[in-house]
């Protein structure tokens, strides 16, 4: 019979690859409690009608990309496609927006069926912040400075940068659609197949389109800058002020549009050039219309998600390691109780020591190999002599220390000593 496949781009992270994972969410999640978040965990699965009605019917992603079924009663239900239609149901759903300035955070998978390929799979991961309540530019801001901290924590700042575009308001993007449309409705013929079906379902998206001869024609669109009403412009400008302030390097981009109906005001997208074509790292925006789209009372929002999978590839492309993993190696020659105990007296004394307990048996020789293949810095030694005398043999296996015998007492504070992140409890 076959083996069973994983589906399509959908990918199992590997042991080798976990390290990594736990120390960008650890990374992550420090920093966002920096600026005073909380996590909220919600649903993978909610009713279809949530995603359809937030992101918008003319969507790529509700409209080819959502993985919607029939469950065993009938309801029409959806993995979710992102994260923000669910936390916003469950900050209406739990009276959280009572209180002006909820901020949280989430991660974990989202589903979209499109083509797999580098950077786009079909279960990826995201992670990504909310905050509720506050309409002013200083929310904006924040959220865009800590956005440039995380890079910068991550060792990412160079490769990272910044472009920011304002959507208007909602009149201001009726009134540029229609000026959109009259300028490409002549052009029409000109147009992709995909942009030309974008005409009447989602002109702006159009921005969007890779092909050559519609980018020619989009470079000469009007612009949605050029539409903004007083109170989008004053607004946009006060975050361009701000991010000044702070020293933050940015670009205006007029053509950065979002593919989710429910942005408006500031979108903002982090990108890098080192990924190939997938290079937006990290998306967000403002969404002041969401919550009242959903049913609550009408409150802003401003968020972002960033990619898992494509933050790790930078990471991983840059050749930075996150080693997981044993660090020590107890091998043992004596009655299997000598070095479980052993073991245990270590991990009491020190709670983040990665240790493997040989188990199984074997003669010093293969104990050592497994000991090598563990990638294990050093090996502790235990024979029936030094079980006798209550000592341990430290036998450094990556450099040229000589082997020592140590009290076992004297174990703990040796290791911490050896190994720089380990501190004794
Ligand atoms: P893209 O233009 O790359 O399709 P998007 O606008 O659909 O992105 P968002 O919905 O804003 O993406 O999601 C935020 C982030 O999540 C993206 O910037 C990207 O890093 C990541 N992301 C989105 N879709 C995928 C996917 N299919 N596979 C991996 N990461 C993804
Ligand atoms: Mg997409």
């Amino acid at each position: 019979m076959n083996n069973i496949q994983s589906i399509r781009g959908m990918h199992d992270i590997l042991p080798t690859e976990t390290p990594t994972w736990r120390w960008l969410e650890l990374q992550l999640s420090e920093l966002l409690d920096g600026y005073d978040f909380r996590e909220i965990r919600i649903p993978l699965v909610e009713k279809a009608e949530l995603f359809t009605r937030a992101i918008g019917q003319g969507t790529d992603v509700v409209e080819k990309e959502m993985y919607a079924f029939a469950d065993r009663n009938g309801d029409l239900l959806s993995l979710r496609p992102e994260g923000t239609a669910g936390v916003v149901r469950a900050a209406i759903q739990h009276g959280l927006l009572t209180t002006p300035g909820l901020k949280v955070w989430y991660r974990g998978p989202m589903f979209r069926h499109e083509r797999p390929q580098r950077g786009r799979q079909r279960q990826f991961h995201q992670f990504g912040a909310e905050v509720f309540g506050l309409a002013g530019a200083d929310a904006d801001a924040e959220l865009i400075a800590l956005g440039e901290r995380m890079w910068r924590r991550l060792g990412l700042a160079e490769r990272i940068r910044l472009e920011i575009n304002s959507l208007g308001d909602r009149d201001d993007r009726q009134r540029y659609r229609k000026r959109l449309l009259e300028y490409l409705r002549p052009r029409i013929d000109q147009l992709d197949e995909d942009s030309q079906r974008r005409l009447e379902t989602n002109p702006l998206r159009i921005f969007d389109s890779k092909h050559p001869a519609t980018r020619a024609i989009m470079a000469q669109a009007p612009l949605l800058a050029d539409a903004l009403g007083d109170e989008a412009r004053a607004h946009f400008e006060s975050v361009c002020a701000l991010l000044d302030g702070l020293g933050i390097r940015y670009r205006i981009n007029p053509a950065l549009v979002r593919g989710l109906d429910y942005y408006c005001r500031t979108v903002f997208e982090w990108v890098t050039d080192d990924l190939g074509a997938q290079g937006t790292v990290c998306a967000g925006g403002r969404y002041d219309d969401l919550v009242s789209i959903q049913g609550g009372r009408a409150t802003p929002g401003i968020g972002f998600a960033l990619g898992m999978e494509r933050l790790v590839d930078l990471i991983e492309s840059l050749g930075t390691e996150h080693p997981g993993g044993a660090q020590v190696y107890l091998v043992c020659q004596a009655d299997p109780v000598e070095a479980l105990g052993l073991a245990e007296f270590l991990r009491d004394h020190l709670p983040g020591l990665r240790l493997a307990c040989n188990l199984g048996g074997g003669s010093f020789k293969a104990q050592f190999k497994r000991a090598d293949r563990s990638g294990a810095a050093y090996a502790l030694v235990l024979g029936e002599e030094e079980v006798q005398q209550g000592r341990c043999q430290i036998k450094d296996l990556r450099g040229d220390q000589p082997q020592q015998s140590l009290a076992r007492e004297e174990l703990p504070a040796r290791l911490a000593r050896l190994l720089p992140d380990l501190a004794p409890a």
